[in-house]
């Protein structure tokens, strides 16, 4: 049994006052309704703060948004998943296509920082997903399964246990314009069908959770398909009445 996870990725935006306002108004709510792991990811300054503001009663925990491929030297502006472990972070998210669009962080840069996150005794938040072009010039398959063959080639199958994969098609991060439940079920059950081709374990307990344009008038039917176990939340977790009713959306 996999137990859902909803995880939200504040990007460039928030502040310390949003960040208290948002962990208090949301802790009882997760407190009443353990359905789902609760994650929050704001920006690297507020880590600490975030992680020092929850209780162990409370049902969330913090993620870094990204973390540096190497452990530590002359890296200028770069946060190793080791100092994110330090301040309290419990996951990271690595490979966000903004990272790989904006950053140009390939496959093999993003095997190197989930093998960074593990060591550091974090949980990575994979996230894999296909272009709008790549999906119509049906290379999508192709694509995400490349982007998770590396990181396993390179982490091994018992390691790739910890990972959460994040399917985030690009086409619908920020958009609006999310997949129906029936496309992210279907690259869902892809995905599952890839990893058990490694361990029938690893397809069985890993969790693989839906990303792009999740709202609250969406989240309900994305989380009732057999193959996703939450969500990744961008726009919608600035709104903390919305990031609830997602949470809420996560099936008994
Ligand atoms: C994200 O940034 O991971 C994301 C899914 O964003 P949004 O929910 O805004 O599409």
């Amino acid at each position: 049994m996999r137990h859902p996870i909803v995880a939200a990725n504040w990007k460039l935006n928030g502040s310390l006052s949003m960040l208290s306002a948002f962990i208090s108004d949301i802790r009882q709510h997760a407190q009443q309704d353990r359905v789902a792991d609760i994650v929050l990811a704001p920006p690297y300054p507020y880590l600490k703060a975030a992680a020092d503001t929850i209780l162990s009663s409370d049902n969330i925990s913090v993620a870094a948004q990204n973390v540096a491929q190497q452990q530590l030297g002359a890296y200028t502006g770069e946060v190793s998943a080791q100092m994110a472990k330090e301040v309290g972070c419990e996951y990271a998210i690595v490979g966000h296509s903004e990272r790989r669009q904006l950053f140009n962080e390939d496959n093999a840069v993003i095997a190197e920082k989930v093998a960074q996150t593990l060591n550091a005794g974090l949980q990575p938040i994979l996230c894999v997903g296909e272009s709008l072009q790549e999906r119509q010039n049906d290379s999508m398959s192709q694509i995400i399964s490349a982007q998770i063959s590396v990181v396993i080639d390179s982490v091994g199958i018992d390691k790739m246990q910890e990972c959460i994969i994040a399917y985030e098609p690009i086409w619908a991060i920020g958009t609006g314009q999310t997949a129906t439940p029936e496309q992210a079920q279907e690259v869902h059950a892809m995905i599952r069908a890839q990893l058990s081709g490694y361990a029938q374990t690893l397809a069985d307990q890993c969790r693989i959770i839906y990303g792009g344009s999740v709202k609250p008038d969406n989240a309900a039917e994305l989380f009732l398909q057999a193959d996703i176990d939450g969500g990744l939340v961008g726009g919608a977790s600035l709104d903390v009445e919305q990031f609830k009713q997602i949470i809420s959306a996560v099936p008994n």
